[in-house]
């Protein structure tokens, strides 16, 4: 005998009569003298269950498991309910067996007041409720898409290994200790990026893969430890060709969530309007209120703060703001790296006709100045738009899809005062330009792009060095020796020096994507286990400290630690 003949949310009018077997979750019981009413519960709906006040009843509670016997029945018109698919019938169970029995619930299935943390160190409970059922589906649909649109475009699934050298994708490595050779060390891949590059050198064309990578970075809205990319790579490709599979890709996704896609082609804008215009390389341009300049008319100002300041940038925003506002406004900005933010209406006494003049600031509107390095102007101001845009309740409920292109190749590293990339180290030059001065890089551009949708940076790609000159001068750009890259990177070059098509590809966030689709705020609804900020899995507990004898296995000896939940 099998389980059930069909599933809770399958049940309709045209059963009635028949004889069924059906299986579920106890979702609610009613008693109403002499007869009990049960939701059965399963992931595509519920079925009422109408049992006499007998035997096993008596025993049923939310959540346990049970398999009904009984035969369909409609229900009578005043019981119909119209907000159930099964809503004009029930079963008439003749017999009942109690699968298997539920402890009391921490948190009722459903309940959308539950702290997260009791959600994810109870998860299979979470899951059961519709949101976690819905993305958890999404994702995999969305996922789903993926691979016909790409095996449509003739891309081969390649598996690359998990368990590599360190990919330099601008994160920590998570390392993993070899028993066989005491002392050395694995890093997780951050990224198939040199493994694909490599099977475009191995002549494999159209590579993509569901690529799980790992980062060890401060988790976030937006980041785990652990995460998928598709992640593809094609030869004898430029860049417009790359960015079109991916809005194949992503147009493939919501084609399978039942979605409108974007439509194509997605806008592209230079990385140096979206930094001067919005303050940001990944610019939500669901709105507008563009940053504006006022560097050249106050080159002369009265106004000392605006005259002295190597940039003066400002916004429009459609309200006026109170003191007490504007000084709340002043404090974020300062958060955000300015010295200050002037508000127009209690400048505009120190500055000339000219210079009011040349703003556009509308009666009803305000005009607010940050007067600082360009960095900073920029930084903040994006950020003040983005606040403001929020809390004034300016972006429409709109999605809109872009490219930022034409980055740098190179930024300067604050911290080690050395260069380095933009992306990563494998990013191609833009074509005339692969000869630099290595200590002086800041002019090349990069033939990188990035995909944003509504705000998200949704995912990186680039055209490579398949040349093997230009792979060294960016090592030495770098400030690497020749011994070093030899030692790091030695495998790319001898593969660059043995005939390397052009190539490209890209990356994008599977669970950043989805979670966008299914306007969720964060991955972690996205993800079936996912860790919280801490860094920990509230379900399993991990990570845990490992007996000195299995690390000394790997030749490893854990420093005493001073316990987090305990400081
Ligand atoms: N490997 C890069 C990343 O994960 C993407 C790419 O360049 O394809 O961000």
């Amino acid at each position: 005998m099998s389980w059930r003949d069909l599933r809770c949310g399958e049940l309709r009018p045209e059963h009635v009569g028949q004889r069924l077997t059906v299986a579920g979750w106890v979702d609610t019981r009613r008693d109403h003298g002499g007869l009990v009413f049960v939701d059965l519960r399963d992931h595509t709906g519920k079925i009422q269950l109408v049992l006499k006040d007998a035997g096993a009843v008596h025993e049923l509670r939310n959540e346990f498991v049970v398999q009904a016997v009984g035969e369909v029945a409609a229900r009578a018109p005043d019981a119909v309910n119209p907000n159930l698919a099964t809503g004009e019938v029930e079963i008439q169970v003749e017999s009942l067996q109690i699968v298997s029995r539920s402890t009391p619930l921490p948190f009722q299935i459903g309940d959308d007041t539950v702290e997260e943390t009791t959600r994810l160190r109870y998860r299979w409970l979470d899951m059961r409720g519709e949101r976690m059922q819905r993305n958890l589906r999404m994702s995999h649909a969305a996922v789903n898409g993926i691979r016909r649109t790409m095996d449509d475009l003739g891309f081969i699934d390649i598996w690359t290994p998990a368990m590599t050298r360190g990919t330099p994708e601008g994160a920590r490595d998570f390392l993993v200790p070899v028993r066989l050779q005491p002392g050395k060390f694995f890093a997780l891949a951050q990224s198939p990026q040199l493994f694909k590059q490599l099977c475009m050198i191995g002549g494999l064309d159209r590579y993509y893969q569901i690529a799980t990578c790992w980062r060890d970075e401060d988790l976030r809205a937006d980041r785990q430890f652990e995460f998928r990319q598709l992640d593809l790579e094609m030869a004898f490709v430029e860049r417009e060709e790359v960015l079109d599979v991916m809005e194949a890709a992503v147009v493939g996704a919501f084609e399978a969530v039942g979605k409108t896609p974007p439509e194509r082609p997605f806008p592209r804008i230079a990385y140096d309007d979206a930094m001067s215009k919005y303050g940001s390389d990944k610019p939500d341009l669901r709105f507008a209120m563009e940053i504006q300049d006022a560097t050249d008319v106050t080159r002369g100002s009265a106004f000392g703060v605006f005259a002295n300041a190597p940039c003066v940038r400002y916004l429009v925003v459609p309200k006026t703001f109170s003191r007490a506002e504007h000084d709340r406004l002043v404090l974020l900005t300062k958060e955000w790296g300015a010295k200050g933010l002037a508000n127009l209406s209690q400048v505009a006494k120190f500055l000339s006709e000219e210079e009011l003049a040349s703003f556009a600031v509308p009666e009803g509107s305000s005009g607010l100045f940050v007067a600082d390095t360009e960095e900073v102007a920029a930084h903040a101001l994006g950020l003040l738009r983005l606040h403001l845009a929020r809390e004034l309740d300016l972006i429409p409920d709109t999605d809109v899809f872009h490219w930022v292109v034409d980055f740098p190749l190179f930024k300067h590293d604050e911290e080690t005062g050395e260069w380095t990339f933009m992306h990563h180290p494998f990013t191609a030059p833009t074509a005339g330009n692969e000869v630099w001065d290595p200590s002086e890089p800041q002019a090349v551009r990069g033939q990188h792009y990035d995909l944003v949708w509504n705000g998200w940076e949704l995912g990186s790609g680039s055209i490579r060095i398949h040349d093997v000159d230009v792979q060294e001068r960016v090592f030495t750009t770098m400030g690497m020796t020749d011994d070093e890259a030899k030692s790091k990177f030695g495998f790319l070059l001898d593969a660059l020096a043995m005939g390397a098509p052009p190539h490209g590809g890209f990356a994008m966030g599977i669970e950043r994507f989805v979670a966008q689709l299914a306007g969720e705020p964060d991955i972690r609804q996205i993800v079936a286990f996912p860790k919280v900020s801490s860094g920990s899995d509230p379900l399993t507990g991990a990570p845990t400290p490992m007996p000195d004898a299995v690390l000394a296995e790997s030749g490893i000896r854990a420093l005493p630690q001073e316990d987090p939940a305990k400081a």
